[in-house]
């Protein structure tokens, strides 16, 4: 599709202000907003980034071990954006990445990019802008996209979803810690990375760490994992330790993903998913208008009346949809 859009040659040249601006836009709900981000998304070349989901629960050290890890991969010449995914910032009108003053080095790195999480919208809103931002940083000339959700389960699965790999960070705990972490999100894990263990914290990291590589040989091999991973590793955001380890695990896996051809198809896969989830939110929003939801009100009093079978009130609907 062509687009003469003022955004779209800045954006390529990763300007920052113009992806800032492009991500805006992908955020809006505004129908001529809506018809310019997709005709701006249709235009980016086939730019393509490693994309790692990653999930903590607040305290485990997710914005120091961003800001240690993103510096790392600055400092080799890379490029990296950090996105967020927070289900979170509805109800409590805040964000994870909202506090101007976490990862401060990073955000003042010319190589780096970083996006707070929209300040209210619902998980399904985030998917979207979250899926159309990564591509927008993709285009700007990322190699790494970051993005970053709470650990609270629903938005783990989501950014798995959209992501080539998930890496999970937890802290260094007792044995009762494992159950916390809920089944769904140790199969969605890559790696495992045990942060803190530095100083006094390092006996119980590399417990935690035995913990979870036990726990995760446990769980059924899947197609897309070469011998050894899903992983788990102990890291310091304090002191660097282990990161360069974790990123050259993570980057072992890519590879043979990408020499496997898994990740073509996992990204095939996701791209399926995303459809089929815009179509379901496009059908729902047509549900949505005061005609519509007049019509449903009308049909559903006739059918709680008795006077109306179920299945022929939605056939209704579907024909007044039809006609309108
Ligand atoms: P977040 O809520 O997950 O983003 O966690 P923060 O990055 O804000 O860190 C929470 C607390 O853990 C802060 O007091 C950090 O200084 C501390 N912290 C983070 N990473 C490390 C680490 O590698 N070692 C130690 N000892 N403390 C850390």
């Amino acid at each position: 599709m062509m687009t003469n859009d003022p955004l779209l040659h800045p954006l390529l040249d990763g300007d920052r202000r113009a992806l800032s601006r492009a991500i805006t836009l992908v955020e809006s709900t505004r129908p001529d907003h809506r018809d310019r981000a997709m005709a701006l998304l249709a235009a980016l070349p086939d730019r393509q980034a490693l994309r790692i989901g990653l999930s903590g629960t607040p305290g485990v050290g997710k914005s120091s071990f961003i800001e240690a890890f993103g510096m790392m991969l600055t400092g080799q010449g890379l490029r990296v954006a950090v996105l967020a995914v927070d289900p979170s910032s509805t109800r409590s009108g805040g964000s994870i990445l909202g506090d101007k003053t976490r990862m401060e080095r990073l955000s003042r790195d010319p190589r780096a990019f970083i996006r707070p999480s929209p300040s209210s919208a619902v998980l399904g809103g985030v998917a979207r802008r979250t899926r159309e931002a990564i591509r927008l940083c993709e285009a700007a000339g990322h190699d790494v996209v970051l993005v970053e959700t709470v650990g609270v389960g629903q938005s783990e699965v989501l950014v798995a979803g959209m992501t080539d790999l998930f890496v999970l960070l937890l802290a260094p705990a007792g044995g009762d810690e494992l159950q916390g972490v809920k089944r769904g999100i140790m199969e969605v894990a890559d790696l495992i990375l045990v942060n803190k263990a530095d100083g006094e914290l390092l006996a119980p990291a590399r417990r935690t760490v035995a913990d979870y590589a036990g726990a995760l040989r446990l769980l059924r091999k899947r197609p897309q994992d070469p011998d050894g991973f899903p992983k788990a590793l102990p890291v310091s955001a304090l002191t660097g330790d282990g990161l360069t380890r974790a990123w050259d695990e993570m980057r072992a896996l890519a590879d043979w993903r990408r020499e496997t051809g898994h990740q073509d198809r996992a990204r095939a896969a996701q791209a399926q998913d995303w459809f089929t989830a815009e179509l379901r939110a496009a059908l729902l929003a047509r549900l949505q208008t005061p005609e519509a939801k007049a019509q449903v009100a009308a049909l559903g009093a006739r059918v709680a009346a008795g006077a109306l079978p179920p299945a022929l009130a939605a056939q209704q609907v579907l024909d007044w949809l039809d006609g309108t």
